[in-house]
């Protein structure tokens, strides 16, 4: 018989390359989908998966929701994927985040715990707990700082998922995963965000990029590589925590330069942190400015992690570097106008 998973959170960015990859493993793909007057499927579409995957509706605020769709399907994994996703937006949301995306993930292993225990889960975890930074590059056993409402919601998340392993011996794992982009990242964050103000620009477009703190590091992967550890995750005999990274860090800067090069831009910085600026060097153009609307008013100003628990345990390694993430996002948007 076919292997059951149910992915909640299917229309994001991790649940369409999550489908891809189950469906690729031979698996019945089962989606949660919240009920909106435009349904998005097109990061299903880009993937080619929308025909193949099964849509049930899913309300992660909804305990009632939840219980029904878990009994309908009887799914033997759960890829917790579903949450308010945006740290900046978590400042002005502070308890609508706490409820998505922490109290949803007690209502989500409850009813598991009283349907079927043995239904296999996954947390969708954050690098953002580490927040501000208690060691470097950080590890499972690194102590968190959470720095945003976003971050402390996850963390109550997190140790949801630890204590119901531990308390009824759930196989419930908790992936911390480090920043993973790709064409199919959502249009606020910083990576996305550059990739189509530049590819705007590269077609003649005459807004200037405006972002926040440009001398922000993170460790960035590809999330097509990133969902088979969380796969792995569930394969393995004993559940665990693993930190899914790089073990790379680059600035907001960085990235920028990489997916400018990619559209034909030369980038050259100036000013001080507050105030940067980049201009094209063949043109002198004015590509990106910085604008303080766009900092936060807690920042994670750099993240590093280190993924040898799960190289050692899962075989795990990330395939694509940091320079072909940045090229292959800037193209993709260069060609979507
Ligand atoms: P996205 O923002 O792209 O996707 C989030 C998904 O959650 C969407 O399908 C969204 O549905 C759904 N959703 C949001 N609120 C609810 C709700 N109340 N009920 C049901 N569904 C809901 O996120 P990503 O794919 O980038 O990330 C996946 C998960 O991994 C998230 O939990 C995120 O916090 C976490 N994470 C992501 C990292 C990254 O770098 N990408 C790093 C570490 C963790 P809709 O389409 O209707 O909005
Ligand atoms: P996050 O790590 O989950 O918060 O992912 P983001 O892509 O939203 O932000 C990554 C880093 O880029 C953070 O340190 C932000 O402060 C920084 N940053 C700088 N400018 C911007 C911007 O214009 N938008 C966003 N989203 N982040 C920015």
């Amino acid at each position: 018989m076919m292997k059951r998973a149910l992915i909640t959170g299917i229309t994001g960015q991790d649940g369409a390359y999550l489908a891809q990859h189950l469906l690729q493993q031979g698996y019945e793909v089962y989606g949660g989908i919240r009920r909106t007057s435009t349904r998005a499927l097109w990061r299903l579409e880009e993937l080619g998966v929308a025909d193949r995957v099964n849509l049930v509706d899913f309300e992660l605020l909804e305990t009632t929701n939840l219980i029904s769709a878990i009994r309908e399907i009887r799914p033997a994994e759960i890829y917790n994927l579903a949450a308010q996703s945006f740290v900046g937006v978590s400042f002005k949301v502070p308890t609508f985040t706490g409820d998505v995306d922490g109290l949803s993930v007690a209502r989500l292993l409850e009813a598991i715990h009283v349907i079927d225990p043995g239904i296999r889960f996954y947390q969708a975890s954050t690098s953002e707990m580490f927040g501000k930074i208690q060691q470097t590059p950080q590890t499972e056993l690194t102590p968190f700082y959470p720095r945003s409402p976003y971050a402390v919601a996850k963390l109550y998340g997190h140790w949801m998922t630890v204590n119901y392993r531990e308390a009824y011996g759930m196989h419930a794992c908790s992936g911390i995963l480090f920043n993973h982009e790709s064409p199919l990242r959502g249009s606020e964050f910083v990576t996305r965000k550059i990739t189509m103000g530049l590819a705007a620009l590269a077609k003649g477009g005459k807004t200037v990029l405006e972002l926040g703190n440009t001398l922000a590091s993170r460790d960035w992967g590809h999330a097509r590589d990133y969902v088979v550890g969380m796969w792995k995750m569930l394969q393995a005999d004993v559940a665990d925590d693993f930190v899914l990274s790089t073990g790379e860090t680059h600035t907001v800067e960085e990235f920028a330069t990489l997916a400018a090069a990619a559209v034909g831009f030369e980038l050259i910085w100036e000013g001080e942190g507050g105030s940067r600026k980049a201009r094209d060097r063949k043109t002198g153009k004015e590509i990106i400015r910085t604008n303080p609307e766009f900092f936060r008013p807690a920042e994670v100003d750099l993240l590093i992690g280190n993924p040898a628990k799960a190289k050692e345990r899962l075989g795990w390694v990330p395939a694509t570097s940091f320079a072909a993430l940045c090229e292959e996002m800037a193209l993709a948007d260069m060609s979507r106008l």
